[in-house]
């Protein structure tokens, strides 16, 4: 299918790696040029120039701690005006519930709630005014239902999910949307440290951990960041113009619920 956004302009943010450079990876593959974003240079440099060289687009590497006010101004400006904005930084940290200070929760709001919002609100009125955007965040199926060790997620990316609701409906008559995707396992490096966690908690290998993870997915398996990605690129196309203030679940059917 022809996504219909070849030559269209892409942020793509925390994208070395993981899901953001499966979303990365398939918007170049649908022509976008891209502007990717991680802190360190080397392998953010390494993913675009293998980008750029597989996909024929033009590839623009920002190394920046897209949480950090100066950091985040730093992609903006190397970015000027973009079509499509793909939001994604690193997860909050696993804990229980009464470890957390107020301090921990400011971390988690800035990462996964407040840094998205200055994104979208630094861009977003620029979509508007050329009648045509595609914003992508990418949350977790934590806020559809609950993962015990992740209170930090849960909460802070409960208050993006909330602003999104409100936010995509204000601006879809200019031609503009805002999604969330909601990754369930995927694997990455990120699923590693977790499944980590859990081995040694319990006393047993990786391998051990993530097949009892597995074992609670009816898909029998791991997301793949490549097929993320893809779900990324259809929700940023042309023909996605009437899919507003929606969270997309990609989790093999993991989270039990009706609708
Ligand atoms: P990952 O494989 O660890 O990749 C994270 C990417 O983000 C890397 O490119 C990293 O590069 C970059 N990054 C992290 N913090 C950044 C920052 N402050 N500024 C700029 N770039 C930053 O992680 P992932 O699995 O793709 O996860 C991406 C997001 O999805 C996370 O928020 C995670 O919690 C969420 N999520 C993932 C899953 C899953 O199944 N994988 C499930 C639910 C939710 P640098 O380290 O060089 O900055």
């Amino acid at each position: 299918m022809d996504l219909k956004i070849a030559g269209k302009r892409a942020l793509v943010c925390a994208s070395s790696k993981g899901l953001g450079r499966g979303c990365a990876e398939a918007l170049a593959e649908a022509g976008c040029t891209l502007v990717m974003n991680a802190r360190s240079a080397g392998p953010l440099e390494a993913a675009a120039q293998e980008i750029a060289e597989t996909h024929g687009v033009e590839v623009t590497a920002v190394p920046a701690d897209i949480v950090d006010p100066e950091g985040r101004a730093a992609v903006l400006e190397a970015a000027g005006e973009v079509d499509i904005l793909v939001t994604n930084a690193g997860g909050p940290p696993a804990g229980h519930w009464t470890d957390w200070d107020r301090g921990d929760f400011i971390d988690a709001l800035d990462q996964s709630m407040l840094a998205p919002i200055a994104l979208m609100q630094a861009l977003v009125p620029g979509m508007m005014a050329r009648g045509w955007g595609r914003v992508v965040n990418i949350t977790s199926r934590s806020v559809k239902a609950p993962l015990l060790p992740l209170g930090l997620s849960n909460a802070a990316r409960s208050g993006l999910t909330g602003f999104v609701a409100g936010t995509s409906r204000q601006v879809a008559g200019s031609g503009v949307t805002i999604n969330n995707l909601l990754p369930g396992v995927h694997d990455t490096d990120r699923i590693d440290e977790l499944d980590d966690v859990v081995a040694a908690r319990e006393g047993i290998g990786r391998d051990a951990a993530r097949d009892q993870r597995i074992a609670g997915i009816p898909a029998g398996r791991y997301g793949d960041p490549g097929e993320f990605g893809r779900m990324c690129a259809f929700l940023c196309s042309a023909h996605a113009g009437y899919i507003v203030g929606q969270n997309i679940l990609l989790d093999g059917g993991e989270t039990f619920s009706t609708i």
